[in-house]
C-alpha cells in the first residue's frame, strides 16, 4: 500500500465521519446516549491530525497506531471496539495476511472485546456480513467486489432496524430498541463506503 493510498483512506474516512457526525449522534439519541457521532469525530480528527506521520508508516504500523488513537481519544464503547478492529487488522497484516485475513482478525477482536456476535444489533451486524462477502467473493474483478461489499453493508445496516438490542447501551431499552437503526452499524456502513470510494479510484 502506498503513502498516497493511506493518506486518501485517512482523508476519506475522516471526512465521512465529520459529515455524518450529527446524523450518527441523532441515531444514538434514539437508542443510546447521543454521543456516537461526537465520539467518532473526535477519534477521526485525531487520526487526521497524524495523517503525515501515519501515511509514511508501513500499513500494519499505521493501522495499529490509528487503532491506538481511537482507543485513547474516543469516549464510549465504540472507541475501544473500532480500535480493536484496526489493531486486529494490524496484527494480521504484520503476519502477512491479505485483506480478508486482516478483516477476519479485526472482526474477531471486536467480538472478543465486545463479548458480542451477530444479531445483537451492533456494528458487528455490518462487519460480519461484509467480512463474509469479502471472503467469498475476493476472486471477483475489483469493481464487482466493491459493488458487492457496498450492497452487503447497506443491506446489513438496514437489517439492524427491526433487531432487538442485546449488547451495548441500546440493550437497556429492551423492546424499545426495535425500529431504530443501530448507530455503530451505521458508522460501519459509512466507513466501509468511504474505504470502497478510495479503492474504486485506484488505478
Ligand atoms: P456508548 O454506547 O458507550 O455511548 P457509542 O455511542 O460511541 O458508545 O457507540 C455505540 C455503538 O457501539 C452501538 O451502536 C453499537 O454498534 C456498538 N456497540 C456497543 N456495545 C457493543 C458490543 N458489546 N459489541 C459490539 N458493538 C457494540
Ligand atoms: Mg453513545
Amino acid at each position: 500500500m502506498t503513502e498516497a493510498l493511506l493518506a486518501a483512506l485517512i482523508d476519506r474516512t475522516a471526512a465521512t465521519i465529520a459529515a455524518e457526525a450529527e446524523a450518527l449522534t441523532g441515531l444514538d439519541q434514539a437508542i443510546g446516549d447521543g454521543d456516537h457521532g461526537l465520539n467518532l469525530r473526535r477519534g477521526f480528527e485525531a487520526i487526521a491530525a497524524e495523517r503525515a506521520r501515519l501515511s509514511a508508516m508501513a500499513p500494519a504500523d499505521a493501522l495499529h497506531q490509528a487503532g491506538m488513537l481511537l482507543v485513547m481519544k474516543v469516549g464510549g464503547a465504540s472507541g475501544p471496539l473500532y480500535g480493536s478492529l484496526l489493531m486486529g487488522m494490524a496484527k494480521a497484516a504484520k503476519a502477512g495476511g491479505d485483506l480478508p485475513a486482516q478483516l477476519a482478525e479485526g472482526v474477531a477482536q471486536v467480538q472478543k472485546r465486545g463479548k458480542s456476535d451477530a444479531g445483537a444489533k451492533t456494528m458487528l451486524d455490518v462487519l460480519i456480513p461484509v467480512l463474509a462477502t469479502l471472503q467469498t467473493q475476493a476472486g471477483r474483478p475489483r469493481p464487482e467486489l466493491i459493488r458487492a461489499i457496498r450492497q452487503t453493508a447497506d443491506d446489513a445496516r438496514e437489517a439492524t432496524k427491526p433487531m432487538l438490542a442485546t449488547r451495548g447501551r441500546a440493550s437497556f431499552l429492551g423492546e424499545r430498541s426495535i425500529g431504530h437503526y443501530d448507530p455503530g452499524a451505521t458508522s460501519s456502513q459509512l466507513l466501509i463506503h468511504a474505504v470502497c470510494d478510495v479503492l474504486a479510484e485506484q488505478p
